[in-house]
């Protein structure tokens, strides 16, 4: 039941702008839980250590792996850059024995008067386990880095390191460990196209998380038919900076709080200093991100964000700003949060 009003609260949500920030309180669900504060995280697995860690996550690759991306240029949804990524991604992931489907589309955007074709990648491992966790980010750049206050800077080539790309070079270093990692669920690598396919500017009326929306909506339709079961999903985004603070996000917390408690309770317990176990943001506590479409569809999704990086959609926003060693801490965190999931 309190699925269906979140989907009817969400949906209002969905029409306004995305990665960007949302003011709850004009909105606030009837049923939005208290942020506790005060809370002490309970890690479910208090065994799990550092040392347990069989292949170490080796953060000075996956900046390398960043470089390699950015070093494509612009990745906008539709462009030669994306299709070079998504050639460069799936060699990548299939060389390390992940199952890639393309999950493909078409795609249209309120400002443009063609459609463009789309494609989400899905790296599985595990295939045939059917109780499923996600680990998402988007692999698309915004056409413009509309956060520089000189409109003439719009149009200079954009790659965005830290906002998605992070995300991608995580994930790709990840894959190293993927397959036989020990843990008790699939795991699922989700690449979304189109998350910022925007070109109305910040405060503009195109739409956002058209990738991951898709992805949402063939989960939903598939329900009869699937055998799997996605149980947790979460995002990453901006949160590879060095100096990173990864509060909780307002919608993860109001939709996914317990998520938000094992995560933020392995942190606690490794001592991850970035992991804060804070409210939000200074620019705003809610964001706007693809995990809201997988909450939509009821799939418990928290997004790690610092949505106060200062680089956010601006030119500035390059491959120096990532550090190595929060990439590691992030990993450490993940990797220990999904050694202790248990089958269903
Ligand atoms: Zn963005």
């Amino acid at each position: 039941m309190r699925l269906a009003l979140f989907t009817v609260v969400l949906g209002g949500w969905l029409a306004a702008v995305g990665c960007q920030p949302a003011d709850v309180t004009a909105d606030p669900p009837k049923q939005r839980v208290q942020f506790g504060e005060d809370r002490a995280p309970k890690p479910d697995d208090p065994k799990a250590t550092p040392a347990e860690g069989k292949a170490a996550f080796d953060g000075e690759r996956a900046v390398k792996y960043l470089k390699q991306v950015c070093d494509l240029g612009p990745r906008v949804s539709g462009s030669d850059g994306m299709a070079k990524q998504q050639e460069l991604l799936v060699k990548h992931f299939e060389g390390l024995g992940g199952k890639v489907t393309k999950q493909e589309f078409q795609a249209s955007q309120k400002s443009q008067a063609k459609k463009v074709g789309m494609t989400n990648l899905i790296v599985s491992w595990f295939p045939e386990r059917k109780n499923r966790i996600i680990l998402c980010c988007h692999y698309d750049t915004r056409p413009a880095a509309d956060q520089e206050g000189d409109k003439r800077s719009w149009a200079k080539p954009f790659v965005s390191a830290n906002d998605g790309t992070s995300g991608v070079a995580f994930l790709m270093e990840l894959a190293h460990q993927m397959k036989d990692f020990p843990t008790a669920v699939g795991v699922d690598f989700v690449i979304f196209d189109g998350e910022e396919w925007v070109f109305t500017g910040p405060d503009g009326t195109d739409d956002y998380f058209l990738g991951s929306t898709h992805f949402a909506q063939e989960y939903k339709k598939a329900e009869k038919t699937r055998k799997h079961t996605y149980t947790a999903a979460v995002l990453f985004d901006l949160f590879a900076h060095d100096g990173a603070k990864l509060r909780i996000e307002d919608y993860s917390w109001q939709y996914a709080s317990k998520l938000v408690l094992d995560v933020w309770g392995v942190a606690d317990q490794l001592k991850a200093k970035s992991f804060q176990f804070a409210r939000g943001f200074n620019r705003s506590t809610a964001v706007q991100d693809d995990h809201l479409p997988l909450l939509n569809v009821g799939i418990p999704a928290i997004d790690v964000i610092d949505f106060d990086y200062e680089h956010w959609h601006k030119l500035t926003d390059t491959p120096d700003k990532v550090s190595p060693k929060q990439l590691g801490e992030v990993a450490l965190v993940i990797t220990t949060w999904m050694k202790g999931l248990k089958e269903k």
